[in-house]
């Protein structure tokens, strides 16, 4: 078991700071996940857990033990790293036995714990493979199945199916998570997509340029995000921002174009998002709410529509269940509930109706 905590940690390259004072709690046996933007500090976290780098400040704990002293061997976490590392003159299954015929476990033990994960990672195929002949998708899964027959406390995998092809992502990242369910190990995962990362985590952190900004389970960050900036990094469509202006005890949304009924002025909101899935659009009829829009594109994925519309000096991207009747150039309603609206202040930051902040 492993709860693996950071206590305002830093660290820096130089000039660079590749994190910035960074506190959180990872709990036992949760899949944790760090999200963030190219170069936000995710693979240097992990390295930091490891033990292959040392924070310039602050303090690592694994089950409440300070170890920023602790060689990286003695800390006992298994790794999969971003390029995957295999060894290219030895098989797959060979690779995926090397970290237990190291330790010297027993024959008996080896082999079951090689046909254990090789039938949960579907890879008994190609076990007698060399990784220069195995596609991407094999060559990550046998480097996580070299994580996984080790009995370490802790899992890190650094963003370990960005290589994949979609379809292939969307099939490992299920198995993954269920992996983990089933080991009931505490696994730290790196990804760069959202859509991963909601998909995988029990809770998640937001990165921005080394500093943690959000901590929570991915719905909970979905429907409540801190700032502009997380709010833009979950969801696609990408959430709608649209300006505003508080005029008559009511506020106006991009030049009056989106009805949202009950949606009271705030001096304090300069911005308001909107997720696609909740703007309604609806056939321009004399006495509807709001000015005029005009349909700019449709696109039909078949389960849904994704439509984007030039409403006022502003274009939104509305998601519709099914596959409505919508043309290009159509003149369209748009609203909104008060309730789905997020608000933003001058900084970004997320502000709460009732002023909770
Ligand atoms: P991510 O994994 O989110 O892409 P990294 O943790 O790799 O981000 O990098 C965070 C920052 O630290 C970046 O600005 C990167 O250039 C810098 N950095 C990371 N590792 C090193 C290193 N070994 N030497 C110098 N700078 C580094
Ligand atoms: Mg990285």
């Amino acid at each position: 078991m492993a709860e693996i905590a950071f206590r305002n940690v830093t660290k820096r390259y130089g000039d660079t700071i590749a994190v910035a004072d960074a506190s959180f709690t990872v709990e036992d046996n949760e899949f944790f996940c760090f999200f963030g933007p190219p170069l936000s500090g995710k693979s240097t976290i992990l390295r930091l857990i490891l033990g292959l780098e040392t924070p310039d400040s602050g303090e690592i704990l694994i089950d409440g033990r300070p170890v920023n002293r602790v060689p990286p061997a003695a800390r006992n976490i298994a790794m999969v790293f971003q390029n995957l590392a295999l060894f290219p003159h030895m098989s797959a299954r060979d690779n995926i036995r090397f970290p237990l015929v190291e330790r010297k476990a027993p024959p008996a033990q080896i082999e079951r714990k090689l046909a254990e994960v090789a039938e949960k990672l579907h890879i008994g195929h190609i076990l007698h493979k060399p990784p220069a002949q195995l596609s991407g998708g094999e060559r990550q899964r046998v480097a996580i199945a070299r994580a996984l027959v080790r009995d370490p406390v802790a899992y890190l995998m650094d963003d370990p199916i960005s290589a994949l092809d979609a379809r292939l992502r969307e099939e490992t990242r299920v198995e993954l998570k269920r992996i983990q369910r089933e080991l009931g190990k505490t696994l730290i995962y790196v990804t760069h997509d959202q859509e991963e990362a909601m998909s995988v985590a029990d809770r998640m952190a937001i990165l921005e340029g080394g500093a943690i900004r959000q901590v929570g389970t991915p719905l909970d960050i979905y429907d409540r995000p801190a700032s502009v900036y997380i709010a833009r990094l979950l969801g696609s469509p990408m959430m709608n921002i649209l300006p505003t202006e508080a005029s008559a005890g009511a506020m106006r949304v991009a030049d009056g174009a989106i009805a949202i009924s009950g949606l009271a002025a705030d001096a304090e909101v300069i911005e308001i998002g909107l997720r696609p899935e909740d703007i309604k659009v609806a056939p321009w009829a004399d006495g509807a709410s709001g000015v005029p829009a005009r349909v700019y594109e449709v696109e039909p994925l078949g389960g849904y529509t994704v439509v984007t519309v030039d409403a006022g000096a502003a274009r939104v991207r509305a998601l519709l269940r099914g596959q409505p009747d919508i043309r290009p150039e159509a003149r369209v309603a748009l609203s909104c509930e008060a309730a789905r609206v997020h608000r933003f202040s001058r900084d970004g930051a997320a502000l709460r109706p009732g002023g909770q902040g």
